[in-house]
């Protein structure tokens, strides 16, 4: 048996991120940057009123109290034409740009226009810029918008798009394939023979890669059969980024996938026997031709799932580029016992967990412990890393991955 941290090192030690290429902004959500952005234009473009009011000289209110002439108003795409001089103001909408001669703008709230609209009576000093958006105030021409290794959110999407930047050089989203192995195995949805069972991992697999921002390629159910197995791996390879498969990891007789991979890419094909609970069986290749790794995960649906968050999820996202490779790790408390038998392992228990009014986060339930129960986990939103022992007590600490962000909050 070898150590977790030992298979993970394996695992990732020659994978390098995807090479980068151009992608349309509408697709590059999510994407890592592989080359500097430098913006185009200041934002904002211009000066331009933040408010709807009056755009004026600010050394005209320095009394506190002015009456100006009203010479123009401006609304959001106009070109001001007219210069305000001393004395005079501008109606101007927000977004408007302020025109020659003002400097600062008061809200029309602040102002009282007369009975004929033609002059505004200004009750306060109008402190300089006031409610003016400055050219550049967000962001200066040249200035890098974008490093390499930024991760694109929605945000950042949106100043790109408003320098009319169309696309960027990323590294590719990794096309992922997923393969269930095993006889008993069927997509149907109708009555099963006996002995058959539904594939739980391939959905899970799928929904697991789409969710963390890969694409999910399914490549099916292949038979306990090497010529199956072949045949799906090899399709994965022509198509595919990274290929993940489940089940025939062990040492079962019907357990083909390790020799499959072995005649496929030779002595880079390598099983482990990994010192955590569950998914102790564990392939791992890269083809040597295409660079393409292949990672083999036990069957059981648990095993899968948690061998995707340990050992799939940190590589593919090293494929995507990205350098922080895992899910964030908290100590929470525990609001009740995890359970656990000294064994030699490390072992991976899905919890709930929840942000309590003391800012810290509990573990509110521990999940049965069975790596063929994927109902008992199918709620957790955590999974707790507990060492080595005979388990820990209601009040003690636990490591755990958040693995579902969004779902801390409680009920
Ligand atoms: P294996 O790793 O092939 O020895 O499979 C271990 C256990 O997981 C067996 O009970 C399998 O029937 C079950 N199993 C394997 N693949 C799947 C799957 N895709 N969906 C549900 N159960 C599976
Ligand atoms: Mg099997």
């Amino acid at each position: 048996m070898i150590s977790y941290d030992e298979a993970r090192e394996y695992v990732l030690k020659d994978l390098r991120p995807l090479a980068p290429t151009e992608f349309e902004l509408k697709d590059a959500l999510g994407l890592v940057i592989a080359s500097v952005v430098r913006a185009r234009e200041p934002s904002p473009r211009f000066a331009n009123s933040s408010m709807d009011g009056f755009a004026l000289r600010a050394e005209d209110t320095a009394n506190g109290e002015v009456r100006l002439e009203i010479v123009d108003t401006i609304f959001a795409g106009d070109v001001a034409t007219t210069a305000v001089e001393t004395g005079e103001a501008a109606r101007i909408m927000t977004g408007a740009p302020l025109p020659d001669g003002a400097d600062s703008v008061c809200m029309r709230e602040e102002a009282s226009v007369d009975t004929e609209g033609k002059t505004v009576l200004i009750q306060r000093t109008v402190k300089l810029g006031e409610y003016v958006h400055l050219v550049g105030d967000d962001v200066n021409v040249g200035q890098e918008l974008v490093g390499i290794g930024t991760v694109i959110g929605p945000a950042l999407l949106g100043v790109l798009a408003s320098q009319g930047i169309a696309s960027v050089f990323a590294h590719p989203r990794p096309r992922v394939g997923v393969l269930s192995t095993g006889n008993e195995l069927s997509d149907s949805y109708d009555d099963l023979g006996a002995g058959m069972i539904r594939d739980a991992n391939r959905p899970s697999l799928l929904a697991s890669l789409a969710r963390s921002g890969f694409t999910p390629v399914d490549l099916g159910i292949a038979g306990d059969t090497p010529g199956d197995i072949t045949e799906a791996l090899g399709r994965g390879l022509r198509t595919c980024d990274a290929i993940v498969s489940t089940g025939g990891v062990s040492v079962g007789d019907a357990d083909f996938v390790k020799s499959v991979l072995a005649d496929l890419v030779g002595d880079s094909a390598r099983s482990m026997q990994v010192a955590i609970r569950p998914g102790k069986p564990f392939a791992f290749a890269i083809d040597p031709t295409s660079g393409t790794p292949f990672f083999g995960l036990a069957g059981n649906p648990v095993s899968t799932l948690v061998g995707f968050e340990l050992f799939v999820r940190p590589a593919l996202r090293r494929l995507a580029g990205q350098s922080e490779l895992d899910r964030p790790t908290a100590s929470m408390i525990l609001d009740c016992p995890l359970p656990r038998r000294r064994d030699g392992k490390l072992n991976l228990v899905h919890v709930t967990a929840q942000l309590e009014g003391d800012g810290r986060l509990h573990v509110k339930s521990v999940s049965r412990l069975g790596s063929h129960l994927l109902n008992a986990i199918a709620d957790a939103n955590a999974i707790a890393v507990v060492p080595d022992g005979d388990g820990l007590e209601t009040g003690q600490e636990v490591a755990a991955m958040i693995i579902d962000t969004d779902r801390l909050n409680g009920v």
